[in-house]
């Protein structure tokens, strides 16, 4: 019997892996897909992010990342981090480089998926191994989450989806910037010296095409520009879950539950949840992430709220000169989301 098996070989089940690992536990992930694993994501690691990454040992390559800007057609706001920068990183590269960890300090990778479930008071049972905890970290529509009725019931309504694709072009800012459409958000990040990623969020069937047309400060820069990626995209993003901990079960990153790619702190908030999962794992007190996991994501989870709700009501063109009018608050408010 194993210690750990980690369902989901996705950045967060990696860095699980990894901290595991660095606690003396003996882990397997399970992974379906195998090599690289690509996914839709705008790819902005915010800054508190990278101390989490720097823990594990597990640095990417990426590019500066300065601030966030928001912009629509008549107005824009920037704010620029105040306790260092983010990161830009492509998908691929985080894959590899944590990939690369968890193989140098002897984490088991298997290729499979996790289809069913057993556990008793003392061990998990999953895909033909035995571990004495699983920690669910299979993504949006989680098994695991599903598996232990930790899953709930998702909303129908108000639905978001993302598509993303990557564009040979120098990055022309520093800046994630977040360009509001009428029922669309455009996120450009760059991610190296000659490449931009380009994620959209908005309502089920948003056309990308279109997005991108009706911002013509990208349009124009995009123009011609080689693409680099096939487009992929991922939801609905709103994913609720009644709890993190089902007897020897927890769940950690989108498979704990998720609000929306609004604010772009998705593995920021997973890599400190694997933090807190493996600490209670050591300390065999699941109950104790529990309360970690609640600590780590209200403020996050009450602001994405908050401003999906906003984006999608009819008070939705008013959100970028409001936040205009007072950058102090929208930089706090960056900068509470950028920890
Ligand atoms: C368009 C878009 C833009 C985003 N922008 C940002 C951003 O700029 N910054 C940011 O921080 N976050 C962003 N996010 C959120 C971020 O992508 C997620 O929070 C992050 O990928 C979560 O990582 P994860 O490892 O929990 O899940 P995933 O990355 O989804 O990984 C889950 C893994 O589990 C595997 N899996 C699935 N089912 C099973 C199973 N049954 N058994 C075993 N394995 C399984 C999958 O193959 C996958 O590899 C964005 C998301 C989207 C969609």
């Amino acid at each position: 019997m194993i210690d750990l098996l980690v369902a989901g070989g996705g950045p967060v089940g990696l860095a699980a892996a990894i901290a595991a690992r660095l606690a003396g536990l003996d882990v397997t992930v399970l992974e379906p897909r195998s090599g690289t694993i690509d996914k839709a994501c705008g790819e902005g690691l915010m800054p508190g992010a990278l101390p989490l990454l720097a823990r594990l040992g597990a640095y990417p390559v990426g590019h500066v990342i300065a601030g966030i800007g928001y912009r629509d057609a008549t107005a824009s706001i920037d704010h620029r981090f105040a306790g260092g920068h983010g990161l830009g990183v492509r998908r691929t590269v985080l894959h590899s480089t944590l990939a690369a960890r968890a193989d140098a300090l002897g984490v088991v990778r298997v290729q499979g998926k996790l289809r069913s479930l057993e556990q008793n008071n003392e061990s998990v049972s999953a895909a033909g191994i035995r571990a004495r905890w699983l920690l669910g970290c299979d993504g949006l529509h989680s098994s695991v989450a599903r598996l232990t009725g930790l899953a709930l019931a998702a909303p129908l309504h108000g639905r978001r989806y993302g598509i993303r694709q990557h564009f040979m072009t120098a990055p022309w800012s520093d800046l994630v910037e977040v360009h509001y459409g009428s029922s669309t958000e455009l996120y450009v990040t760059p991610v190296a010296a000659d490449m931009v990623g380009i994620a959209m969020l908005g309502p089920q069937g948003a056309s990308f095409d279109t997005a991108v047309a009706a911002v013509p400060a990208v349009a124009d820069r995009l123009h011609g520009a080689e693409t680099l990626s096939d487009r992929r995209g991922a939801g609905p993003f709103r994913q609720r879950t009644r709890g993190r901990v089902s007897g020897r079960v927890l769940l950690a990153g989108d498979a704990s539950g998720y609000v929306d790619a609004l604010t772009g702190e998705g593995l920021r908030l997973g890599f400190e949840q694997v933090h807190a999962a493996v600490a209670s794992i050591v300390d065999g007190r699941p109950e104790r992430y529990e309360r970690e996991w609640r600590a780590i994501t209200r403020e996050p989870r009450m602001v994405t709220s908050g401003l999906v709700a906003w984006a999608g009501s009819p008070l939705r063109s008013g959100l970028v000169p409001a936040a205009a009018r007072v950058p102090k608050f929208f930089g706090a408010v960056v900068e509470r989301l950028a920890r």
